[in-house]
């Protein structure tokens, strides 16, 4: 088993006071804490190495290219694209998202289907409303049952030749239930649509091989495992990002220009208009080996255990409803206690130096399905402890007798 004390240790904020209170951070949905190797990889970068890339012949552009290209290699090994160049460098998630919305959707013809779930955070629907009101397109949901789990039957009534693309979180980050997207992306092929993942709340949890799932797009934010803010990828098959039309115009993304005509440059470069987040990407590649240091299995199994851990702790509060209680989920806890209104509760909990997060966690049409405005979640990584859960336990059993 992993040596959890040895983790923790590679991260400086876990050393953090909060209101003089030893910090207990359970916010890993919203953004996870770096490790130094991350902090300092950046340091370096703008202490010693900083310049632009792609086209300087001086050493300094030289090396700060080396080093981009090769964070991009990390990251294609180890989600198991087959090409360097099928990984896109992003700002995060909803840059990936918006990306393939005004590409892949340029494409497009009215009367076309998209379908999406009932749990997507807004990121993945508000893009996709957007396009079907630009072309013309028609919206379609699958729904989620009680306990937060899809309801597949209803998906494959949905699919039809109209399809023409799938979206859909890999795991709600409102909820933590792990879709069975190896099932939704060979229904959704099996009519010709193309199928992206939300992998917003994945690689940080689970193991994510893009060739082994066979989806065509795969999306996600570098600060939510373990890099910075402002990077992301969109990971796509090469045939596809081939075939779409690029998202913005600018330099690095030509081949040629003149005042009339301009040739656009290969994959990657044709999606990465611009200087890019050079100290991100680079960032995000030590990250990644970060995530190569860990074994994916250990991590599973240490998240499940304070998954189950804190929600059997948590059952025994008088007045708890949990929200999202599907067999397959992760390390996320949405509830309410019963008269308590959330925000007190977050409040209250930082004063103990406990950071978790309330409100709709950007998934309105979840808080609408069970008719409540937001719930109180608690999400874990890798270095969380089953000490830090105890410590939250004794917080709400302080906590409810002041608030009732
Ligand atoms: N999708 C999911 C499932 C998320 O949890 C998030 C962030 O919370 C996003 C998309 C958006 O990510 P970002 O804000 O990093 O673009």
């Amino acid at each position: 088993m992993m040596d959890i004390q040895k983790i923790r240790s590679q991260f400086p904020i876990l050393e953090e006071k909060i209101h003089g209170k030893p910090l207990v951070y359970f916010d890993n949905g919203a953004t996870t804490q770096k490790p130094l190797s991350v902090i300092n990889r950046i340091e370096n970068y703008y202490t010693k190495e900083n310049a632009n890339i792609h086209r300087g012949v001086h050493t300094l552009s030289q090396e700060a290219t080396t080093a981009y290209e090769n964070a991009r290699n990390t990251i294609q090994t180890y989600i198991g694209a087959q090409h360097n160049h099928e990984i896109i460098f992003t700002k995060g998630t909803t840059d990936g998202i918006n990306l393939v919305a005004n590409s892949f959707g340029e494409l497009l013809k009215p009367g076309d289907e998209i379908i999406i779930s009932a749990m997507e955070h807004h990121s993945n629907i508000v893009p996709w409303q957007m396009l079907c009101e630009r072309k013309g397109c028609k919206l379609r949901i699958i729904p989620m049952n009680a306990k937060g789990e899809l309801e597949l039957e209803v998906f494959e009534r949905l699919l039809s030749e109209r399809t023409k693309l799938v979206a859909v979180t890999h795991i709600s980050n409102s909820l933590g239930t792990v879709n069975d997207v190896e099932q939704i992306i060979k229904k959704s092929h099996a009519v010709g649509a193309k199928v992206l993942i939300d992998g917003a709340q994945s690689i940080q949890h689970i193991k994510v091989d893009v060739q082994a799932l066979d989806c065509d797009f795969y999306v996600f934010s570098g600060h939510k495992l373990f890099g910075p803010t402002g990077i992301g990828v969109l990971y796509g098959k090469e045939a596809l990002l081939n075939n779409m039309p690029p998202y913005q115009g600018g330099g690095d993304m030509i081949k040629e220009v003149t005042l009339t005509k301009t040739t656009y440059n290969d994959l990657p470069h044709k999606f990465e208009a611009g200087t890019p987040n050079i100290a991100g990407g680079i960032g995000l590649g030590t990250a990644f080996e970060f995530l190569n240091s860990l074994n994916m299995d250990d991590v599973v199994a240490h998240e499940q255990e304070l998954l189950n851990y804190a929600t059997q702790a948590l059952t025994k509060i008088e007045g708890i409803q949990f929200y999202g209680e599907a067999a397959n989920k992760t390390s996320v806890i949405s509830f309410l206690i019963e008269g308590l209104h959330p925000y007190d509760v977050g409040t209250l909990l930082d004063k103990m130096g406990i950071a978790v997060r309330t409100g709709h966690h950007c998934t309105q049409p979840v808080m609408d399905q069970f008719k409540i405005p937001g719930t109180i979640r608690a999400s874990f990584a890798i270095y969380n402890t089953k000490e830090e859960v105890d410590i939250f336990i004794k917080a709400l059993e302080r906590i409810i007798p002041i608030l009732k």
